[in-house]
C-alpha cells in the first residue's frame, strides 16, 4: 500500500494544532488508498477530474466530503452538483453562474472558493483583482452559491522568497475581501505538499496535500 499512514498522522496533528483543515488530494489514486485514510478518520478528499470524482463518489462511503480542486468546465458542473462539498477553483463569472444554476436544480447551495492568479506562470488559472470584485458583486444575485473564500496556487519554483510572496499577496486579497464585503469569508485554501508549512505561516486555513500522503502520482494510469 502506497499510503503513508504515519505521515498522515503526523501532518494531521500538525494541522489540528494550527487549526488548518486538511484536504487529502487523491487524484489518480485508487479507492483502497482513500479508504486507508478514511479508516484513520479523514473525510475531506480532493479530486481534479470530474469523471474520476463521479466514479469514486458512487462507490465510496457517502459521508466523504468531496472537494473539487481542478479546473472545472462549465458543461461538467451538472455531474457533481448534487454532492460536491466545496469547489475550490472558480475562476470566472460564467462558471459561477453555471454552478448557481446547477445548484438550484439540485436543490442545494454550493460552497465555492474563487481562484486568484498569484503565480508568475501564465498557465495557471485564476482571476485578477478586477475579476474578483466583479464576481463578488455579481454573486449577490446568485442565491444558490455561497462564496466562502479564496484559493490560489503558488509557482512551482525553488525560489522560496517568491513562493512566500505569492502567499502573502493571496492573503492580502483575502483580508481585503473580508473587509469589503458583508458575507463571512472564512476559507483561504493555499498550500500543497511542498509548501504547506509556509502557506500556514502566511495565513492559510485549508491545505491541499496529495503526494506527501499518497506517494507520487503516475498520470499514465488515467
Ligand atoms: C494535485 C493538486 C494538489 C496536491 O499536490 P501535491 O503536491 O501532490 O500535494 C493540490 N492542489 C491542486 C490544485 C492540485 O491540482
Amino acid at each position: 500500500m502506497s499510503v503513508q499512514e504515519a505521515v498522515f498522522v503526523k501532518i494531521k496533528a500538525e494541522l489540528d494544532q494550527a487549526n488548518v483543515v486538511l484536504v487529502a488530494v487523491s487524484k489518480t489514486k485508487p479507492n483502497e488508498d482513500i479508504l486507508a485514510l478514511y479508516q484513520l478518520g479523514q473525510r475531506a478528499f480532493g479530486e481534479n477530474y470530474v469523471q474520476e470524482l463521479v466514479d469514486k463518489q458512487m462507490v465510496l462511503p457517502k459521508d466523504i466530503q468531496w472537494h473539487f480542486i481542478g479546473h472545472l468546465q462549465s458543461n461538467k458542473v451538472k455531474y457533481i452538483a448534487s454532492f460536491v462539498q466545496l469547489i475550490h477553483g472558480v475562476d470566472s463569472l460564467k462558471l459561477l453562474t453555471e454552478i448557481n444554476k446547477q445548484a438550484q436544480k439540485a436543490g442545494r447551495v454550493i460552497a465555492c472558493l474563487l481562484q486568484i492568479h498569484i503565480s508568475t506562470e501564465e498557465t495557471k488559472f485564476g482571476m485578477n483583482k478586477k475579476e474578483l470584485e466583479d464576481a463578488l458583486n455579481a454573486s449577490v444575485h446568485l442565491p444558490f452559491i455561497s462564496i466562502k473564500g479564496l484559493m490560489g496556487m503558488a509557482s512551482f519554483s525553488n525560489d522560496l522568497d517568491q513562493v512566500r510572496n505569492e502567499f502573502k499577496i493571496l492573503h492580502h486579497h483575502f483580508q481585503n475581501m473580508q473587509d469589503q464585503f458583508v458575507t463571512p469569508f472564512t476559507i483561504l485554501s493555499m498550500g500543497m505538499s511542498g509548501d504547506y508549512q509556509m502557506a500556514i505561516e502566511e495565513g492559510s486555513t485549508m491545505v491541499r496535500i496529495g503526494s506527501l500522503l499518497f506517494g507520487t502520482r503516475n498520470y499514465q494510469i488515467l
